[in-house]
């Protein structure tokens, strides 16, 4: 398939280059690193998300020229990292567009008129990495720094199941290719803002616990009480799944809507894209999210109640 997406980008000239709405380190440094390899292949680029690049990756290469838009602008082709939809792009005007879909989740679609869905590999940085290797594009430092960026967030800083020695050897090419590890890890782990501490705070003072089973979740009145974003949200999930013996941690947060959306993190007994998907969302067996029906005291319930069900919460009563 790697194949078909190579020819079909030889093919055209123009190119959008994005990822889902709500960005995650996977979707940024991909994408930024694509807009490159495209541009080193002679061709235009531009980067477009509906949400901006968040605060913590404004400081990789290329970030300066993504465009933080609500449409796609006139284009051969889009591609799309990491969509298991159009919609998930939050874009408009994407629907009439050609569509080169590249994702590595187990949920990923055949939505695009050229698939490349490969659930094999950590990130879609990998599969990035490997369209630069095929087209003959050097991966430069720049590239490497968004591709490395790309893959340690997607592994957890190389702590989530699945990471193995494959993973290494990527990221170890990517060292070579010249990005700096600590760099990396500096812009991404020591970049807080003092509203996403503000914001943990009152996150982890809602900890609740069930035996395996920990969630926590934070309102639109705490957001606006500490002038938090949605993207000071990330990650905060994993606080709650780093006590011992917890193997499933949720994260809920209030929307303007009114909805909720949820983050669910599993330590590797659970799979937690089952529940995702059950709930409309989907993901990794690690790591997924989904969209709920207010108020909270509901959708913890309905939550909890199918977390509850699964057998290692259920041998833990
Ligand atoms: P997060 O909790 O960081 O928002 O998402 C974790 C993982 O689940 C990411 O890989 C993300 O793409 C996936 N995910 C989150 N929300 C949704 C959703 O509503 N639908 C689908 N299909 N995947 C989601």
């Amino acid at each position: 398939m790697i194949e078909h997406v190579l020819q079909a980008i030889r093919e055209r000239h123009r190119f959008v280059v994005t990822s889902h709405a709500r960005p995650d380190g996977d979707g940024i440094g991909s994408a930024l690193a694509c807009g490159q390899i495209l541009r080193l292949m002679g061709k235009e680029a531009d980067v477009v998300m509906h949400d901006g690049i968040p605060r913590i990756y404004q400081g990789l290469p290329f970030a300066d020229r993504a465009i933080h838009a609500d449409f796609v602008p006139p284009s051969d082709a889009v591609i799309l990292l990491e969509c298991d939809s159009i919609k998930r792009t939050s874009l408009e005007g994407i629907d009439s567009c050609f569509l080169i879909n590249i994702d590595h989740h187990l949920s990923g679609r055949n939505f695009a008129h050229i698939n490349w869905i490969d659930s094999s590999v950590m990130a879609t940085a990998e599969l990035v990495y490997r369209l630069a290797r095929l087209a003959c594009v050097p991966v430069d430092r720049d590239i490497a720094t968004c591709l490395y960026t790309a893959l340690m967030t997607d592994t957890g800083s190389f702590m989530f199941e699945g990471t193995d020695e494959h993973t290494f050897t990527v990221a170890r090419e990517l060292v070579l290719a010249g990005a700096d590890p600590a760099q990396c890890a500096r812009q991404i782990y020591f970049g807080h803002s003092t509203a996403k501490m503000r914001l943990l705070g009152a996150a982890l003072s809602n900890l609740h616990r069930e035996g395996p089973l920990a969630w926590i979740w934070v309102t639109r009145e705490h957001m606006e009480r500490f002038g938090a974003r949605e993207e000071d949200c990330e990650g905060l999930v994993n606080y709650a799944l780093s006590m011992a013996d917890v193997q499933v941690a949720v994260f809920f947060r209030e929307q303007a809507d009114g909805r909720y959306r949820v983050s669910l993190r599993s330590k590797g007994a659970v799979d937690v894209s089952v529940v995702a998907e059950h709930f409309g969302g989907g993901g990794h067996k690690c790591a997924s999210g989904c969209s709920m029906e207010g108020p909270l005291a509901i959708a913890v319930s309905r939550l909890v109640e199918r977390l509850r069900a699964e057998p290692v919460v259920l041998l833990s009563d």
